[in-house]
């Protein structure tokens, strides 16, 4: 049997066996970090790390580097990742694509350059990024960020989940807040991700290269009110949170316009009891477009409208978060690297922008970074139909494996 068949089996197999880890009865997968689910697929992962014979070290904010020594004489690495956490309505590839992938790629790798001696100029580290999708600790791109050095160490072992439990608390429990560091020079990463949206399969193409991503605004409101009961309270005399919190919803909505997205996709309540009107409703709002100017100036006309929209209800509405993510680049040499390598395989390709945040994009801002897509069925994700044809998560690999070659034997 040729080698890339054995491969190709082995990536289909241990998607499969890594989706039991926080199996959801829609054959979804709910794997938040820091969890005894999120504990067994990075156990699964050391040991197939282990069985490659690639070294673990793990940092502390529990990143996972595997490290494949290419070249003994050289200090230098490229990093290739991403991560094995996902939301609590995820699918199987989410996150989990790009580490096996990049697994896989890595055993490629070190046999090429066992048969090639010399070409390989310096080595090449699989990562497991901590807490990506933010699902339990807001905010996301919490391991890329840290390694970025974005984000503080202390701060991020600090973020709090909805039971006020630390995510360096999470980590400790699960034996993964760790001592170690890579001790290699990263010097490029590249990530391999299904797309999450429908351009890819729309368009028929078979590889997205990633040029930049979007902009966001994540705001977070508390409508306060004032807790009544539901039953004998007066209609005009009641100060309903709740209530309140739809008015905002609707008001953000009247806002965006043409070609932005926007959601408001968590809302917190107290007492969340039936029988008592509600005093407190905090929603967590977001704003996507292109263009950091338009979601500025959503997000503008929605701050100054939402006071006056809930006033007449009694209830107050105070801004508790309101962070801006930049519109962002990934490297351009990167993106002619990939468009030349997918040619060169005979595979389409499409340079697009991302919407969605990614670890790449939290590299970037240490070292240049690649983000690599393949086509996501209906462009459905954080869902458990999540889904991407086996031929077409073949040709990611493909791509992925030629990519890190290339940059690994590089002048
Ligand atoms: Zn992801």
């Amino acid at each position: 049997m040729p080698e890339e068949t054995i491969l190709r089996q082995d990536l289909h197999d241990l998607i499969a066996t890594f989706a039991r880890f926080g199996a959801t009865d829609d054959g979804g997968v709910c794997r938040l970090s820091g969890t005894a689910e999120d504990k067994a697929a990075r156990d699964l992962f050391a040991g197939e790390i282990g069985g490659r014979g690639l070294r673990l070290d793990i940092d502390g904010i529990g990143n996972m580097f595997a490290t494949a020594m290419l070249n003994q004489a050289s200090g230098d690495a490229v990093l290739v990742g991403s991560h094995l956490d996902s939301q609590p309505t995820g699918g199987r590839y989410d996150g989990v694509y790009g580490v096996l992938a990049g697994l896989l790629a890595a055993e490629a790798i070190v046999a090429r350059a066992a048969a090639e001696p010399g070409a390989a100029r310096r080595n090449l580290v699989v990562v497991n990024w901590t807490n990506e999708e933010g699902a339990r600790f807001q905010p996301s791109l919490t391991g890329s960020s840290v390694f970025a050095g974005v984000q503080p160490l202390e701060s991020a072992l600090s973020l709090l989940d909805g039971d006020g439990q630390t995510l360096g608390d999470a980590l400790g429990a699960i034996g993964y807040r760790g001592a170690g560091a890579l001790t290699l020079t990263p010097r490029r990463y590249v990530e391999l991700h299904i797309e999450q949206g429908a351009r890819l399969e729309e368009s028929s193409t078979d590889i997205g290269i990633v040029a930049g991503a979007w902009a966001a605004r994540k705001i977070s409101v508390v409508f306060e009110g004032e807790a009544s009961h539901t039953g004998p309270m007066p209609m005009p005399r009641r100060r309903d949170a709740l209530r309140a919190a739809a008015r905002g919803i609707e008001t953000l909505y009247d806002e965006v316009e043409q070609g932005a997205h926007a959601s408001a996709a968590r809302i917190s309540l107290y007492p969340n009891s039936p029988n008592v009107v509600p005093s407190r409703a905090q929603v967590w709002f977001e704003i996507r477009h292109e263009d950091e100017k338009v979601t500025a100036a959503i997000a503008d006309r929605f701050l100054r409208r939402i006071g006056a929209a809930v006033a007449p209800l009694g209830v107050t509405a105070t801004i508790a978060i309101d962070e801006k993510r930049a519109t962002a680049a990934l490297d351009p040499e990167g993106v002619k690297l990939v468009q030349s390598v997918a040619g060169d395989l005979g595979f389409t390709s499409l340079v697009m922008k991302t919407v969605a945040g990614h670890d790449a994009l939290a590299l970037q801002k240490r070292v240049p970074a690649t983000l690599i897509f393949v086509p996501s069925r209906n462009g459905l994700s954080h869902n458990a139909r999540e889904f991407t044809e086996p031929a077409a998560l073949d040709k990611g690999l493909a791509v992925l494996i030629e990519t890190l070659w290339r940059l690994v034997t590089a002048p």
